[in-house]
């Protein structure tokens, strides 16, 4: 069943390369028959998948579309211009850039475009949910930058929108950014605004985890708020591994030039093409229907997993996203993700607000409903998956019991069959 999946060119490759052939057989397997919660993850569509593996992989086109430095852009300018007008018309933007090949990448623009070495950066604490790429010390955001940070409060875990004022007006930053990789609430972009002009900053969303249900309407956008907007495309969005920048329009040659020749050499105009198709599925009724309902499932799967005896961080979540205090189990949240990993259930440790353990332990996990939602799952299975969740953690050292949790993982998964052939 695997192989027809991947269509005629299939057996060359099996000829030709075995070892390669049979890991992206057993990759499509393991992502239909086991559950994925990785709030990062999605299944993107066939469509998507073909313009990755087409020819369009195989054309330099350095530069911006009618300003390219190669010969023979013509087919791929188009596909761009195509792919900047959905994501213009899609956000309501200025100014977009498809080029980013990854949400890292457009982040290392946005410090180019809008700052220097050196200068000072506020962004949302890393313990606190924040992204690599806001100021840790082993990334070149906290190598070459002051980054500073703001966080959550203890007592409600969200936010302390007095606190960022606070430090904004203190340490006077070039740009503030909001966003991050582990934050279930949503983001107040009206007040991030008023602070940003009253300090003068460049007010940046990284936008990487919730875009998505912004281009489904299932949230309040920060586009009409912020100067820019980075995001990944292959998270809630549904499209293709990589990255996207949405500017104003006083912002738009800072950013391309910031792309090109600034940090990235010619884009991958497989990835562009597969953009511009995935920006095209958001834009439908029935993209707009998902948004909405991945975060009803996650709202659910938060709540049995409270009706399992453990925490949601900040009482819940707005998003696609939970973050689960996990201490009540007596498990911390590395033996946790390594036990739901053996039982065929794909999530991660995460550390919660005010964590006493260490980042590579942690207290917690973080689960997301993406995936499942576009394999069809509703607010029936959430409770199922939130059991087989409860039981792996607390039966993990038992063999023959996760060996029974992985049978019922198998058969729910198989009743939501991913890229059926
Ligand atoms: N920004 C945020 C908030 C993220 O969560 C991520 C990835 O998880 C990134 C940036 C980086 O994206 P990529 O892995 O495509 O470089």
């Amino acid at each position: 069943m695997s192989e027809t999946f991947f269509g005629p060119d299939f057996q060359a490759l099996q000829g030709q390369d075995p070892e390669i052939a049979a890991i992206l057989i057993s990759e499509l397997d393991r992502q239909r028959e086991n559950l994925q919660l990785i709030a990062s993850e999605n299944f993107t569509s066939p469509a998507v998948l073909a313009a990755l593996g087409s020819t369009l992989s195989n054309k330099y086109a350095e530069g911006y579309p009618g300003k390219r430095y190669y010969g023979g852009c013509e087919e791929v300018d188009k596909a761009e211009v195509i792919g900047i007008a959905r994501a213009k018309e899609l956000f309501g933007a200025e100014h977009a850039n498809l080029q980013p090949h990854s949400g890292a990448s457009a982040n290392v623009a946005i410090y180019q475009a809008f700052t220097k070495p050196g200068d000072t950066v506020l962004a949302m604490s890393l313990p606190h949910g924040g992204h690599l790429t806001h100021g840790s010390k082993v990334n070149f955001s906290g190598k070459w930058f002051n980054v500073e940070s703001y966080g959550v409060r203890q007592d409600n875990e969200l936010i302390d929108y007095d606190e960022l004022r606070d430090i904004a007006l203190r340490v006077k930053p070039k740009m503030i950014c909001s966003g991050a990789t582990a934050y279930p609430s949503l983001i107040d972009f009206k007040t991030v605004r008023s602070i940003c002009d009253e300090v003068g900053a460049i007010m940046w969303v990284d936008a990487a985890h919730f875009i998505g249900l912004v281009a489904g309407k299932a949230i309040p956008s920060p586009v009409e708020y912020a100067d820019v907007v980075s995001f990944t495309t292959h998270k809630v969005l549904r499209g293709p591994r990589g990255g996207m920048i949405l500017s104003k329009a006083a912002h738009a040659s800072a950013i391309d030039k910031a792309i090109f020749p600034g940090m990235q050499g010619g884009p991958i105009m497989s990835a562009v093409a597969a953009k511009a198709i995935a920006l095209k599925e958001c834009a439908t009724a029935q993209y707009q229907a998902y948004a909405k309902e991945v975060i009803v499932n996650a709202k659910a799967l938060a709540k049995s997993l409270e009706d399992e005896g453990m925490r949601a961080v900040s009482g819940g979540t707005e998003t696609h996203l939970a973050l689960i205090d996990i201490r009540s189990t007596g498990v911390n949240g590395k033996v946790a993700d390594e036990r739901c990993g053996r039982a065929g259930i794909s999530l991660n440790k995460n550390a919660i607000p005010y964590d006493p353990e260490s980042p590579a332990v942690t207290s917690g996990i973080r689960v997301g409903t993406p995936a499942v939602t576009t394999q069809g799952m509703g607010s029936e299975q959430m409770p199922v998956i939130a059991s087989l969740i409860a039981r792996a953690i607390k039966d993990g050292e038992d063999e023959a019991k996760i060996a029974q949790i992985r049978k019922e993982v198998n058969a729910l998964t198989a009743k939501f069959p991913v890229y059926p052939a």
